[in-house]
């Protein structure tokens, strides 16, 4: 039997990897990951990455697009667009979907191979849509960190693997600049990662549209650097660790605060 491992260098990823390693010691297990450039993926998670890969003795099997010299930019602005059919991220489709299938095809057999998923008991549907993609194509899919109910780890901290330091301030060890990702996310990287910023303000003007949108239209990242200014300026801590409606809260709160002029003199007497 042939186990392959999601391997995205996530934390749940590894989770997965170290299940599936001790449940099944002996078949062959693969641990597949779509490697990135290092300006969009972080170091340390690439640190991450090797140090389970090494604690688990086996190693990192990659199916890369272009030799992981393209980012999310690069492949968007190349096909002219963000997003593809139904509203699926069009780099997750050229940088990660179709590097895997074309590596399942030309590696595995769909008789003899389990995929495995890292996703958590809190993402059903995101366990049933993927169950139900690869299903239609054939593969089996599994999901230890979401079903199983005899798990021997819950965090890489128990085998002395720190998580990635992305995690100190992003929800994901995703893309740096994430395409699927909020406001929230996008202030982080305005706040701490200005290269990634004009460089997805780049890929905006090449494409002629924003990658965020409301009710009201889209919302391209020029038109946020004012609110993300004041925001930077009053304080607001660069995070995505708050969960989004408390953080946009306290965002507005904080900005007010910061923009009421004093109107009192000090009544200090020195
Ligand atoms: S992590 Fe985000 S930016 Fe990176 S490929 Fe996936 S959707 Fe695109």
């Amino acid at each position: 039997m042939k186990h392959v491992v999601c391997y995205s260098g996530g934390h749940s990823s590894a989770l997965v990897a170290i299940e599936v390693s001790r449940k099944f010691a002996g078949d062959e297990i693969v641990l597949l990951n779509h490697d990135l450039p290092f300006w969009v993926e972080d170091q340390d998670t690439k640190r991450f990455k090797k140090e389970v890969a090494d604690y688990l003795g086996l190693p990192v099997t990659y199916a890369n697009h272009a030799g992981a010299t393209k980012d999310q930019f690069d492949v968007t602005v190349d096909k002219k667009a963000f997003k593809v059919g139904a509203g699926t991220e069009l780099c997750t489709s050229v940088l990660k979907t179709a590097p895997f299938l074309k590596w399942l095809k030309e590696n595995a057999d769909p008789s003899g191979t389990v995929c495995y998923y890292g996703f958590d008991a809190n993402e059903p549907a995101r366990v049933q849509r993927r169950s139900s993609i690869m299903g239609e194509m054939g593969w089996r899919t599994d999901y230890p960190v979401a079903l199983w109910t005899e798990r021997t780890i819950r965090s890489t901290l128990e085998v002395g693997i720190p998580l990635p330091n992305s995690y100190g301030v992003f929800k994901h060890a995703n893309c740096v600049g994430c395409l699927k990702a909020g406001l929230q996310h996008w202030y982080v990287v305005f706040c701490t990662r200005q290269d990634i910023w004009m460089k997805a303000k780049w890929a905006e003007d090449e494409i002629g549209y924003a990658i965020h949108k409301d009710k009201d239209g889209p919302i391209f990242l020029e038109d946020l650097e004012e609110r993300f200014t004041a925001m930077q300026s009053a304080g607001v801590q660069a995070t995505e660790q708050t969960p989004s409606g408390r953080f946009w809260s306290q965002a507005k709160k904080i900005v007010a605060i910061h923009a009421t002029p004093e109107t009192k003199p000090c009544e200090c007497a020195t």
